[in-house]
């Protein structure tokens, strides 16, 4: 699923009403599993200036990369982080981090084909193939990607009237615009 569906999912499941404060450690938690990708984005294409096709088609998937990426994907790991934040720490925010990051490897196991990562690192090397892809046309990507957004937009609303500040509301309202407009330019550029 992409980075701002996760935030906005996972800050709606883990929102309380009376504790605001919680929802930056789901923002956190939502943003970190993706966050090696961006890291890898830049990394390639501003400071090693590697051609964007060969980005995704090989560097993507060299086993440096694929490890760090799992390092924040390790289903595992995010286990041992909640035990902790939960059992040991007695700390809320920490529980409500880990949660988040699980909640994102739920989705992403349910919503990728081909690209999904190691999700039981560094236990197995096993990568589920979901049917479905969110964005992958030959795994009905096609069908995915409206769903995901009018699941977003009804999370949004709900959402909404939850948040605080008015950067965080304006946010939010942002991203829906944006989200839905990328559809409908992907219908265009279908049609044209
Ligand atoms: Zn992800």
């Amino acid at each position: 699923m992409t980075t701002q569906s996760h935030v906005i999912l996972n800050i709606a499941f883990l929102s309380k009403r009376d504790k605001p404060f919680l929802h930056c450690y789901a923002f956190i938690g939502a943003v970190l599993p993706d966050l090696p990708m961006f890291v890898f984005f830049v990394v390639e294409t501003f400071i090693r200036k590697t051609p964007q096709r060969e980005l995704w088609d090989s560097r993507y998937f060299t086993e440096a990369w694929q490890t760090f990426f799992d390092l924040f994907n390790a289903i595992p790991l995010i286990l041992i982080l909640l035990g902790i934040g939960y059992y040991l720490l007695n700390s809320e925010k920490i529980t409500v981090f880990a949660w988040s990051m699980l909640i994102h490897c739920f989705f992403d196991f349910m919503t990728h084909h081909d690209d999904g990562h190691h999700h039981f690192f560094p236990l197995s090397d096993f990568v589920f193939e979901s049917p479905i892809s969110y964005w992958d046309e030959d795994h009905y990507g096609r069908v995915v990607a409206p769903i995901e957004r009018l699941v977003i937009l009804v999370a949004s609303i709900y959402l909404f009237p939850r948040l605080k500040t008015r950067l965080a509301r304006w946010g939010l309202v942002l991203v829906n615009v944006l989200f839905l407009a990328s559809y409908l330019l992907l219908l265009f550029r279908r049609r044209g």
